[in-house]
């Protein structure tokens, strides 16, 4: 017992997780008594598929079951409730106590400071809008108040020099409710700050990572460069992490009308900061699960490979049709995120997604050597919705 392997605690922390969501969240013990799960069988890496999970549509809004997902008391003890930015209109809720965000910001950190440099680098440009915006974007669901996911892990930023370029534009507000009637935010970028940090980083040569969703930043530079016609030179000092998925054309309650390729964004980004492809990374996560997934740049496959930290967590693929587990690389799936950390206070211990992946392979990636499966993300089984969504987003408002 003295010589478990990393591998086997995380399975035997499973089995445990499992047995106790079941204990105190009655809509988990469901799921489990419908597949008559055996909670006393020893789990295996060749078992995992057989764990009951939570399908995201649980999650959502509109099927009012998110409050029957949390654990125990954890309801009268919370403070607020995560809510995703990834569906536009029907939002994914969960609710976690501090014990549980803590696990969830260690897990993002990991990941950007084992694919990127945040722990070196102290100046960021983040195409985010700052806690003041956040704090005003917000739902409210039994008596509680709703934010972005965001809002919980801005803080592992602090301490560092952030230039938050998402901001109000009061002007266009007031137009919006003059011609719409209805009070609404228009919220872009500030293009006066980008510009201006972005001539700071360069002179002085500062390393800066530039961060958040890649349609911001592909569509905002990308005029940027066709009006000033000029690109940096930041090689050597400049770090791109991009997340919260955003590739498919939609980033939160945000209509952006168009898609960007990954490859395109890759190409135009080197191009224009004159950077290598190793100072690229991605963060696959979700707000129903904890678990971060880093990503790198592949020449081989023109896309981001991202990696399964063995110690986080396991993933199971299914078949899109019958929701059986993949064991096969290279086949598309559904994936499902399975972890026993950071879900004390609510049943995420295993949650499907919609989000359709490919494994590469199972074990290790070729290209870096890290351990854990790695897989690729090629897109989402809810169509993106743009329709119904109310515009509260302008990207119109960016003027140099
Ligand atoms: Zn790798």
């Amino acid at each position: 017992m003295n010589f478990l392997m990393s591998s086997d605690k995380v399975l035997e922390d499973l089995s445990i997780q499992i047995k106790e969501t079941a204990n105190d969240c009655e809509l988990y013990r469901k799921r489990c008594n419908e597949v008559e799960y055996d909670f006393d069988a020893t789990l295996k890496e060749s078992t995992l598929g057989e764990i009951p999970y939570i399908p995201w549509g649980f999650f959502k809004q509109s099927n009012s079951m998110f409050k029957g997902l949390l654990r125990g008391n954890t309801f009268d003890k919370l403070d607020y409730w995560m809510e995703s930015s990834s569906t536009c209109g029907d939002p994914s809720i969960v609710g976690r106590l501090d014990k549980d965000i803590e696990v969830l910001k260690a897990n993002y950190n990991a990941v950007f400071n084992s694919f990127s440099k945040k722990e070196t680098v102290n100046n960021l440009i983040l195409f985010a809008p700052d806690m003041r915006i956040i704090n005003k974007i917000r739902h409210n669901f039994y008596g509680k108040n709703a934010y972005l996911l965001y809002k919980s892990i801005v803080d592992i930023w602090e301490g560092r020099n952030v230039n938050f370029l998402l901001q109000f534009f009061l002007r266009k507000t007031i137009w919006k409710m003059v011609t719409t009637f209805k009070a609404r935010a228009v919220i872009g970028i500030n293009g006066e700050l980008l510009k201006s940090e972005l001539k700071r980083v360069e002179k002085n040569k500062i390393p800066t990572i530039m961060a958040n969703s890649p349609l911001w930043m592909h569509r905002v530079l990308k005029d940027y460069y066709q009006k000033e016609k000029k690109a940096f030179d930041l090689s050597d000092h400049f770090y791109i992490i991009t997340g919260g998925g955003g590739w498919d054309g939609t980033k939160g309650r945000v209509k952006l009308g168009y898609r960007v390729k990954k490859s395109e964004f890759i190409e135009q980004m080197c191009d224009m900061f004159n950077i290598t492809l190793d100072k690229f990374c991605d963060n696959f996560a979700a707000t129903e699960s904890p678990m971060a997934c880093g990503g790198h740049w592949s020449k081989h496959y023109n896309d981001f490979i991202l990696h399964v930290n063995k110690d986080q967590g396991r993933i199971v693929v299914r078949d899109i049709e019958t929701l059986e587990p993949i064991k096969e690389t290279g086949k598309l799936g559904l994936l499902e995120l399975i972890t026993p950390y950071g879900v004390d206070s609510y049943a995420g211990v295993a949650v499907l997604l919609d989000d359709i992946v490919q494994v590469e392979n199972w074990e290790r990636c070729p290209e870096c050597g890290r351990e854990g499966a790695i897989f690729r993300v090629l897109g989402r089984l809810t169509p993106s919705i743009g329709k119904g969504c109310s515009s509260l987003f302008s990207l119109d408002a960016f003027k140099l």
